[in-house]
């Protein structure tokens, strides 16, 4: 496909998205910029916008195989990819095989215990106010979503899950958890959309328990640029 990229639309913490000649279509550029705790910590890490276009592309690419829709189109270069333009559904949505993260510090539990089946929850997107947690009842009472929406998003998300644990295991790397946005596209049929990368999801290395993952930035575990590149590599 022969696109040109347009002007940037949206610069985000992380990407860039740009508009094309094709008003359907989108082109993310997937930066160096990494920031945590809400932006209040950030970074440059060279070779993760490279890293992560390459993660999502491979696991948007695994779930259309398994008939979860998602807006990935072609990669455009090493760090951007195509993509189908959507009205994004204002939701983050979270899915943990095990406890970690917010939900250790929200419940004051210990991290590692597992969580079978995966639990799916849905939290506003909207930094502001902390991206929190909403259930079913608010998010239709919104209008976030529709109940069947809701429905079909958990439906994916648990799909997604059981391919993504399969392909990290085979990476060596164990999925803890990970985030998911969506998006409609105009005749109202859901997609997924954003980026599946070490960003939104935790990984913890099978043989030395030590995180590949953005949590290397989050909690300055050091290493950070060596993750990315490592998970990088085994893709290859
Ligand atoms: N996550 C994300 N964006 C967010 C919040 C969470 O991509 O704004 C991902 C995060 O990388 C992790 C999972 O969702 O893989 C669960 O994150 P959690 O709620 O535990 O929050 P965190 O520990 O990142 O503050």
């Amino acid at each position: 496909m022969i696109l040109v990229q347009g002007t940037l639309l949206h610069r985000g913490k992380a990407n860039d998205v740009y508009t094309t000649g094709n008003e359907n279509l989108l082109i993310i550029d997937h930066s160096d910029r990494i920031s945590a705790g809400n932006g209040a910590k950030t970074d440059v890490i060279f070779g993760k916008g490279k890293s992560n276009n390459a993660v999502s592309e491979l696991v948007f690419n695994l779930l259309e195989k398994v008939g979860v829709k998602t807006h990935f189109v072609e990669r455009y270069s090493d760090t951007a990819m195509v993509v189908k333009r959507a009205e994004m559904i204002l939701l983050e949505v979270i899915c943990r095989n095990k406890t970690w993260g917010s939900f250790c510090k929200r419940y004051e539990c210990d991290k590692g215990i597992t969580v079978f089946p995966a639990g799916v929850e849905f939290c506003l997107k909207d930094d502001a106010l902390g991206d929190p947690f909403m259930p079913e009842w608010a998010i239709t009472t919104l209008g976030y979503a529709t109940a069947e929406e809701v429905k079909l998003i958990e439906q994916f998300v648990r799909k997604a899950n059981y391919v993504m644990l399969e392909l990290f295991d085979k990476l060596g790397l164990e999925l803890i958890d990970f985030k998911l946005e969506f998006g409609r596209l105009k005749d109202r049929s859901i997609i997924v959309c954003d980026e599946i990368s070490l960003d939104t999801c935790r990984l913890i290395d099978n043989k030395t328990g030590q995180n590949l993952d953005k949590d290397r930035f989050r909690n300055n575990l050091g290493g950070v640029k060596e993750a990315y590149e490592e998970v990088l590599n085994r893709l290859k």
